[in-house]
């Protein structure tokens, strides 16, 4: 299902829209832990679908949520084996590629990750950085606020949101200028 908004003349696309995702994973033992696409050093990390990184997970179902595209486990079904341990490097840029299709770019993302550990501080540099290159964007452009999560009763999970906003792109084909 393609957005065919770009097709007709008038160009109805709405000029912004806004894409939120959640993730949350599983910690277990004897796995590396990625997250933002950097592998951050801890004792555990996250199983599940693919690599288990939660933070492009979210990324990538808020990117697809915003142009109303199939989510994540839709695209990329965890019951197939091809995407276990797979770089979810590779769901992000899908997802980018479906954004730009549809004729949009991503203006700004904004993340929030509840973990007990480990500590994310001193990786959100890092994160953000990798998160901003795989996105096209500039490091100002990408939010990341960690939490911890006080009385959830949550300390073997980590859990992901996030927000995105697109801006529609300018259309290719051009009205041929009046002289
Ligand atoms: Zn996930």
């Amino acid at each position: 299902m393609r957005i065919g908004y770009g097709a007709t003349t008038n160009d109805r696309r709405p000029a912004t829209r806004i894409g939120y995702g959640f993730d949350s994973h599983e910690f277990r033992a004897g796995i590396p832990l990625k997250i933002g696409g950097i592998t951050v050093a801890h004792d555990k990390g996250l199983g599940g679908h693919s690599d288990g990184d939660v933070l492009l997970h979210a990324i990538t179902d808020a990117l697809l949520g915003a142009i109303a595209e199939p989510d994540i486990g839709a695209l990329f079904p965890p019951s197939d084996a091809k995407w276990k341990g797979a770089d979810s490097v590779l769901f992000l840029r899908e997802a980018l590629k479906r954004v730009r299709g549809a004729g949009y770019s991503v203006s700004n993302v904004d993340s929030s990750l509840i973990l007990a550990a480990p500590k994310i501080g001193p990786h959100a540099a890092a994160i953000r950085t990798r998160v901003a290159e795989l996105m096209g964007l500039h490091c100002d452009c990408v939010g990341l606020k960690a939490k911890t999560p006080e009385g959830l009763n949550l300390e073997n999970a980590a859990i992901a949101h996030v927000v995105v906003l697109l801006e529609k792109s300018p259309s290719k084909k051009k009205k041929a200028r009046k002289k």
